[in-house]
């Protein structure tokens, strides 16, 4: 990818370390009155008027996270924000600042950097959210990039992942799996190329499972509709590392069970089709699959009518009583499958 261009690169020595930092940020402003002071400074100052602060922090490193021969660096410096930010809806909060650390070794040209901080710069547009700074140093091996990102709260709005109590209502935003089917189209094809470079990539007609993958969203909407439909949730989490693992620390955190239904289980058609000929159980993609950054919440069961039948959310379960345990109730059978975080081999069979 960044070698098809190599005449035109311009090595990061020729601007030096401050002057990259100051390439890359200059057109970065504060927009959000609590960024009190951005870039430039020893430390940034954020005013946060007696709310509450919300911090969080993810490290993604080359290799392990990410790999950047099919993930365009513009793509990755905004997933990168987006799952930063996602953490922070996840505690229904609004999402303010972000600092942004970067770590490349020599093999990454300015041009590399100005791709990173163009899908930071369009995350911070969207989600207004203001970059306040930052560090930047090299590295042996690959790129790693971290992000903290910073919310303020007023804290009566605040949710964690403790709280649901037994009887309320497992729901969750929008629908799961497409973002691992979108990777397993990217894997797919990547070996394809690499098998045979003149080999063109079959990517059409998975676009909204590679969108999952390559740019997924942060649902910060969900704060204000839930806020306008008069419900708090009990207890919330971001779906990171797919839903059985998170259902599992909501468990975990609020000393309940759960029973989530398969049937309820929201899918997008692209993804069932994709799993399927993938020879997967579509199933066990939205169950162990991860990187959906949906949010999953419990809600008191008088609030069933406010939700059931709106577009943003799926009922796909109940709390029940700690020693009841985690159980998928599997369509058809009805048969309690134990739910656990990784394998899923007994429900495979
Ligand atoms: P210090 O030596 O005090 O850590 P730096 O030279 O690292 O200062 O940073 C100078 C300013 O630039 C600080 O405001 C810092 O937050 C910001 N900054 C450094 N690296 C980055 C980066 N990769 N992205 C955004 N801001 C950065
Ligand atoms: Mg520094």
């Amino acid at each position: 990818m960044l070698q098809d261009k190599s005449q035109h690169l311009t090595p990061v020595s020729q601007l030096g370390e401050f002057g990259l930092i100051k390439h890359l940020t200059e057109k970065f402003s504060l927009e959000n009155t609590s960024s009190e002071l951005g870039i430039g400074d020893d430390a940034a100052i954020i005013n946060s008027e007696n709310k509450k602060v919300i911090i969080t922090t993810d490290v993604l490193a080359e290799g392990v996270h990410f790999n950047l021969g099919y993930v365009p660096l513009k793509h990755l410096g905004y997933k990168a924000v987006v799952v930063n930010l996602s953490d922070i809806a996840a505690m229904n909060a609004t999402p303010t600042q972000i600092l942004v650390s970067v770590a490349a070794s020599n093999r990454f040209p300015v041009e590399a950097f100005e791709e990173i901080y163009a899908g930071i710069a369009l995350a911070c547009q969207h989600y207004k959210v203001d970059l306040i700074g930052g560090d930047t140093t090299s590295s042996h091996a690959g790129l790693v990039l971290s992000i903290t990102a910073i919310g303020l709260e007023n804290s009566e709005n605040l949710v964690s992942r403790k709280g649901a109590v037994p009887n309320d209502l497992l729901v969750v935003t929008g629908d799961l799996g497409g973002a691992y089917m979108g990777l397993q189209i990217l894997e797919r094809e990547h070996s394809v190329y690499l098998a045979n470079p003149k080999m063109q990539p079959e990517m059409e007609g998975y676009d909204y499972i590679l969108e999952r993958q390559l740019k997924p969203e942060a649902r910060t909407d969900v704060k204000k509709i839930l806020a306008d439909l008069e419900i708090k949730p009990t207890a919330m989490i971001d779906i990171s590392d797919g839903l059985a693992s998170e259902v599992l620390h909501l468990s975990d955190q609020s000393k309940v069970g759960f029973r989530i239904y398969e049937n309820k289980i929201p899918m997008d058609p692209l993804t069932i089709s994709t799993a399927e000929e993938f020879n997967l159980n579509p199933s066990v993609c939205a169950l162990n699959g991860g990187e959906d950054y949906e949010l999953l919440f419990t809600i008191a069961p008088h609030n069933f009518e406010k939700i059931k039948n709106h577009a943003d959310f799926s009922i796909i379960g109940h709390a029940v009583e700690e020693e009841q345990g985690n159980y998928l109730v599997a369509s058809g059978s009805n048969e309690l499958v134990k739910l656990t975080a990784q394998g899923w081999d007994a429900f495979l069979k």
